[in-house]
């Protein structure tokens, strides 16, 4: 049998005012989209849900027919022009003749100017060319944002299961092996979707930690159950302003409806009656730089939720460096999204002195540029591999040129021209920093950073900044949510009627 596999990922804030082109969705290394035969080399040994799904096919030995793969960095809604050229071209490529089945990578939280539910479009388009026989599967980030309109457009929603994501690889494995069983005609999908309505907060949303590890426990124990074929939960994406926003929850079993919707109801139901205990939970700026400064134990890593790169922000907030200035903490660690500044250290070369304005140039929202004197004490291309289990699944990294600028007070900023998140510790590494020197280490995320920097962590402490990743619900206006949503509001939950 012949399968195909295309892609198309974006997680898109709409808060963040700059659009997200074309451009942005071409692999930075190679210059143009990944697809046919460079997407299975690209992603051949990796991590990613491609490399599982790569590697189960061929297991099989069935035939990979590999198609367009468009991924970009998290950053603001996707242009019009964008949208319409990538959904043209998936749309256009997949057909009946070339495969008998097809698995598709979505984000779950893709918005374009023109669609709040871009991945939902995509569905509905393949499925309105291909037809109800044609068998697709769909993966999902683990902050998709789920609506009707996915789920009844794909015969399998799979989710990945931890965040930070570290299963994607695993995920990919699952959809091949159950697109192999329908194909086969040994699995008849039935499955159910519910979405509870409540959002749980990103400071809440590592898998691996109370509350959220208790669903976990639960989606466990269906994920057991032989009558199970697949059950996924989704945290939901917030800074994706749109009426589907919130958590949800799918069950599939082999030609069972019933069965799949009592299994669904009882995960969800659980899940909402713990809802108080999925709020913000994070320190305030001066009260967390304040314990890094004084803890004895080092590095204290401060993890920047109002400018998490992961989550599309800007990679340049410099609250948290103004306030590292101003208690005087020495020895620190932090990086910058910079090019302008990383610039003037090239041309002026390794062991110049120039006094720079850093950060907070991307947008009016992340605060005001730092002044700081310093030296340039490396330089590189900003690339490296981390073949270790990362957020996401990527082992190749690529920040652009990139610049380790030192102050007087040891204070090593790094200066990238490519917006990195920061799921590898090879951020700062490549260039020469040992973080378990350092003091004090700031990191642009939540929960994604965690597996990678934990490690050398004597402390992990959430800030609670502004920015467009703010996990501060009063800071953010939502227009497009068309539902009473927990904690906005206080709705009432009944399975089956919340659905967006
Ligand atoms: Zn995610």
């Amino acid at each position: 049998m012949k399968i195909g596999l295309t892609c198309f990922m974006h997680e898109s804030n709409n808060f963040i005012k700059k659009t997200t082109p074309l451009d942005n969705f071409k692999d930075p290394s190679f210059g143009d989209f990944l697809y046919g035969d460079y997407l299975i080399d690209y992603f051949r040994g990796g991590n990613h849900e491609l490399s599982g799904s790569i590697d189960e096919i061929e297991r099989q030995g069935n035939t990979i027919i590999p198609k367009f793969c468009g991924i970009a960095t998290p950053s603001g809604t996707v242009e019009k022009s964008a949208f319409d050229y990538i959904v043209n071209r998936i749309v256009d490529e997949i057909n009946d003749d070339e495969m008998d089945g097809l698995i598709i990578n979505l984000h779950g939280a893709t918005v374009s100017e023109e669609y709040l539910d871009v991945d939902g479009e995509v569905l509905l388009r393949l499925r309105n060319k291909m037809g109800p026989e044609f068998p697709i599967i769909c993966t999902l980030d683990k902050h998709a944002n789920i609506s009707s309109k996915m789920f009844d457009n794909a015969d399998i929603l799979v989710v990945f299961r931890t965040c930070p994501h570290l299963d994607t690889y695993d995920r990919g494995v699952e959809a091949a092996k159950l697109m192999d069983q329908i194909l086969k005609k040994e699995l008849i999908p039935a499955g159910t979707f519910i979405a509870p309505p409540m959002m749980i907060n990103m400071t809440k949303q590592n898998t691996f930690e109370e509350p959220v590890s208790k669903i976990i426990e639960d989606m466990d124990y269906l994920s057991n159950d032989t009558s199970v074929v697949t059950a996924s939960f989704a945290l939901g994406f917030p800074f994706a302003d749109v009426p589907e926003l919130g958590a949800s929850f799918l069950v599939y079993t082999n030609n069972n409806l019933e069965l799949s919707r009592e299994k669904c109801e009882w995960v969800s139901t659980r899940a909402w009656e713990n809802r108080k205990e999925y709020n913000l939970d994070a320190y305030e700026v001066e009260e967390a730089v304040k314990i890094a400064n004084e803890s004895e134990a080092f590095p204290v890593i401060l993890n920047d939720v109002g400018d998490n790169t992961g989550g599309g922000s800007s990679a340049d907030s410099t609250f948290l460096l103004h306030e590292i200035v101003k208690q005087n903490v020495e020895n620190y660690c932090t990086v910058f999204f910079d090019p302008e500044s990383a610039s003037k250290c090239i041309d002026s070369g390794i062991g110049s002195t120039l006094t720079l304005n850093i950060g907070g140039k991307v947008d009016d929202q992340h605060g005001s540029p730092v002044k700081l004197e310093g030296k340039v004490i490396n330089i590189t291309d900003g690339k490296w591999e981390d073949t270790e289990i990362r957020h996401g699944g990527y082992t190749k990294y690529n920040q652009g040129n990139t610049v380790l600028f030192e102050t007087k007070d040891r204070g090593s900023i790094i200066l990238t021209t490519l917006r990195q998140p920061p799921q590898s510790i090879g951020q700062i590494t490549h260039i020469g920093i040992d973080p378990s020197k350092k003091k004090l280490i700031t990191t642009r995320g939540v929960i994604l950073p965690r597996p990678a920097y934990d490690p050398f962590a004597a402390k992990t402490m959430l800030v609670n900044t502004k920015g467009t990743t703010t996990a501060d619900l009063k800071n953010l206006t939502f227009n497009n949510i068309k539902r009473d949503l927990y904690p906005l509001q206080n709705p009432i939950f009944k399975p089956g009627f919340n659905e967006v």
